[in-house]
């Protein structure tokens, strides 16, 4: 099947996240933007969220649902051509590991992961300039253009990047240390470059132009001053998902994959005629694709699952009103906390364990603290909770690695027929698509073979399918955080059905049922595409 969306399908191809300090540099960018911009549909529904939101932050709103949902859809947003982003990926799936599973801040990939993962580039670079240069350096500045600057406070994409411009890595920001951000908004911190010693506060990071002809509408440039001189200057988009470009920028080489396959027929075929397992296959098109070796592959991933397991082990243990309009209040630690007294027997206890891993990693990720995308930052709850599991059960760390691996393939398979954006596809993008991928990593991790691995991916997704996406207030806290318990439970579910059955009698193989997302994601009406203008955005009234 044809990719619904080109903008998602290219960015399998093209190392947005690359965070390579060594690619060339560019010409100084605008700092300004002259003729308006055209607003994304998604950004067409922020405006009128910035405008309810603050209704509701001044007291009950009296409007009626409705009212708030009778906005006509915008165009779609006008992306540069010269985006690596937007460049039309045909061929086999080329995505890598790293690009798949990022690290850094929620709640939003690309207006709270990107900024810091963009801010962190930066500070790398001017961190390579020569001494003398830097010597002369009198402040660091961040602007932030269109819908970063628009939405950017709700997100905490100040914070963010601050934290990436004083040379915080995105991967092992304490959490601690973007509450303090956030808590003490005029402290000022010191970042080292060289030589030199320079004053950051929240201050340096500008909220400039909304509106203008910007390359993406997720602009943002930074600049090294020495007085009103600029020393050094980028331009920057986080063009989704935690993916980042900039002025210039031109995608990394990347080798051939020894199996190329765009869909899991072509994987089962490789599977079956060369006898090889499924996570030896992907560590094998990971190493001709990235040039990485095993170590580094197994490395990566021991680093993933570290940061996922820390992240729900802080958000079992963290009790706290979410941050934003919404006011509610966590409840993976009081599940956990529950759970020693609880007479629900084996199996709610075990249901209510994994509810509270989903739980407690979406909560960390609604704090704006660090996760990982499995697939998106909304869905990042469900991988943690199945790690988590795991865990519970004594899986070795070598089985894991296979996991990960094998939900990486779901995700792939899925990115590049279908769509991993709720924005595109709704719901069933992310939450599906990660409890799919759970159900996979499952499967994966307890040694079946990978028809159950497959058909537990394929359950998983199919009981997510049509699932739209309607955050309240557009916040990523409803649905999204129960959904992401509700996600892990499915995959486990998903598991148990498919490593009981008769494999061979699954009426339905995953390239159908990501046939069926695709065409789903494709006739979904737009208010139910991360719009907050239907479902639960709408019928939620917050006072
Ligand atoms: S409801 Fe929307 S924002 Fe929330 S997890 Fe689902 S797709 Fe993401």
């Amino acid at each position: 099947m044809d990719k619904l969306l080109n903008v998602i399908g290219a960015s399998g191809s093209s190392c947005g996240g690359c965070h390579s300090t060594g690619c060339g540099t560019c010409g100084p960018a605008p700092s300004k933007s002259k003729a308006p911009a055209v607003l994304s549909r998604r950004d067409f529904g922020y405006s009128a969220l910035a405008a309810s939101a603050s209704v509701l932050l001044a007291g009950c709103s009296q409007q009626k649902p409705a009212e708030t949902a009778a906005q006509p859809a915008a165009a779609t947003p006008a992306l540069s051509p010269e985006l690596g982003v937007v460049q039309t990926s045909k061929g086999p799936i080329m995505t890598t590991l790293e690009e798949f599973y990022k690290m850094g801040p929620g709640p939003s990939s690309s207006h709270t992961m990107g900024p810091m993962r963009i801010t962190y580039d930066f500070f790398q670079r001017v961190s390579k300039l020569p001494e003398d240069q830097l010597a002369r350096a009198t402040a660091l500045k961040v602007h932030l253009f269109g819908s970063l600057s628009a939405t950017g406070k709700g997100h905490g994409t100040d914070r963010a990047s601050l934290a990436g411009l004083l040379g915080k890595a995105p991967a092992t920001c304490p959490p601690e240390f973007l509450d303090g951000l956030a808590a003490h908004p005029d402290q000022a911190y010191k970042v080292t470059l060289g030589p030199k010693t320079l004053d950051l506060t929240l201050k340096d990071i500008i909220f400039d132009a909304t509106k203008g002809d910007f390359h993406h509408p997720n602009t943002m440039t930074a600049q090294l001053l020495a007085g009103d001189q600029t020393l050094y200057e980028l331009e920057y988009y986080s063009v989704g998902g935690g993916f980042i470009e900039w002025k210039g920028y031109k995608p990394p080489d990347k080798g051939q994959p020894k199996y190329p396959f765009e869909h899991a027929r072509e994987l089962k075929k490789y599977l079956i005629d060369d006898k090889i397992p499924l996570s030896k296959l992907l560590l094998e098109n990971e190493m001709a694709i990235s040039g990485k070796s095993e170590k580094d592959i197994w490395e990566f991933l021991d680093q993933v699952s570290e940061v996922m397991v820390r992240g729900v082990d802080t958000g079992l243990t963290v009790e706290s009103v979410l941050p934003g309009p919404i006011k509610l209040h966590s409840k993976a630690a009081q599940m956990q906390r529950n759970l020693k007294s609880s007479s629900k027997g084996e199996a709610g206890r075990a249901l209510t364990r994994v509810a509270s891993y989903g739980f407690a990693m979406g909560e960390e990720n609604a704090r704006g603290h660090i996760i990982v995308t499995a697939p998106t930052a909304g869905s990042a709850g469900i991988i943690p909770a199945i790690v988590k599991s795991l865990h519970d059960l004594k899986t070795p760390q070598q089985k894991i690695r296979d996991g990960f691996l094998a939900a990486a393939a779901i995700g792939y398979l899925c990115k590049h027929n279908a769509t991993l954006s709720g924005a595109e596809g709704g719901c069933q993008a992310e939450v599906g698509v990660g409890s799919s991928m759970g159900g996979a990593m499952i499967a994966q991790a307890l040694g079946e073979g990978p028809k159950v691995v497959s058909n537990a991916a394929e359950s998983a997704l199919e009981a997510h399918l049509g699932m739209t996406c309607d955050p309240v207030a557009g916040y990523v806290q409803v649905p999204c955080i129960e959904r992401c318990a509700y996600g892990a439970v499915k995959s486990w579910t998903a598991y148990c059905i498919a490593s009981e059955e008769n494999p061979a009698e699954r009426r339905v193989d995953l390239d159908t049922t990501v046939a069926a997302m695709a065409l789903t994601a494709k006739e979904m009406n737009s208010k139910y595409k991360e719009t907050s203008e239907g479902g639960l955005a709408v019928s939620v009234v917050l006072c």
